[in-house]
């Protein structure tokens, strides 16, 4: 798996191959780690010891422990991290096509070559995070406006009920054309209910004012 693509289609892939792929392993190497953190364990050389004395870190001093630690086939891992390292000499995987696009390149670190987003698993001790497929968000939901109000099945507006977030339906229908587009639909649509409201509320209280 290419895990230099949007993290949605990752999810989609680790559930497509069931039991065997909904839990995965992301590996790498004591410098890498102190450069880009891994999961929880920040940039920068973040001491990793909590992380791996809470369980969430796992750390060996050879792939062989580490195969035995993740309860991973030791053959199976010492392959993968061959490949990686062999495609990391070459600057193309040709097992998955990881950096094989200027986006997932962009991503990468600009000081390795020929490929930035592949780097050496080759430094002692090495490290595992395990990952498994969860939920970030929603990208449908309840059908609104554009101001934001719910509709009924016929299309007619449910007056003075609003919904933004996960529970208004994206405006991209599902789809994920890539990073914010939950949040920044969130933010939007929240500002317009927000105003859509209160200019309702002064309406009525002109209303009332009047009568
Ligand atoms: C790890 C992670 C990374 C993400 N990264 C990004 C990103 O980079 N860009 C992006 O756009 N989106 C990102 N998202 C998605 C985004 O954060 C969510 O889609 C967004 O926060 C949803 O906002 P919301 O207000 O609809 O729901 P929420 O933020 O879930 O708010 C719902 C609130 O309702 C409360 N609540 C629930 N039930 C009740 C109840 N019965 N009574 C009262 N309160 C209740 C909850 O406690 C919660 O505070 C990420 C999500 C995760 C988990």
């Amino acid at each position: 798996m290419n895990e230099t693509i949007s993290y949605h289609a990752f999810g989609k892939a680790m559930l497509a191959g069931g039991p065997d792929t909904a839990g995965a392993w992301i590996v790498t190497d004591a410098p890498t780690l102190a450069k880009f953190g891994l999961g929880m364990v920040h940039p920068g050389g973040e001491n990793p010891k909590p992380h791996v004395a809470d369980g969430y870190l796992i750390e060996a001093q050879t792939l062989d422990e580490l195969a035995a630690k993740t309860g991973t086939d030791p053959r199976a891992l010492a392959a993968s991290i061959a490949d990686i390292n062999a495609a990391a000499e070459k600057g193309e995987d040709t097992s998955f096509g990881r950096g094989g696009s200027p986006y997932q390149r962009n991503n990468g670190d600009p000081t390795v070559a020929p490929n930035p987003t592949l780097g050496r698993i080759a430094t002692a001790p090495f490290y595992a995070v395990r990952l498994q497929p969860a939920d970030i968000g929603t990208a449908q939901g309840l059908r609104g406006d554009t101001h934001a109000r719910l509709l009924r099945d016929d299309d007619s507006v449910i007056g003075g009920l609003y919904a933004v977030g996960n529970d208004l339906h994206s405006i991209m229908g599902g789809t994920y054309p890539g990073p914010g587009i939950t949040l920044g639909p969130g933010l939007v649509f929240g500002a317009i209910a927000g105003r859509h409201a209160a200019a309702r509320s002064h309406q009525e209280k002109g209303q009332t004012r009047a009568a």
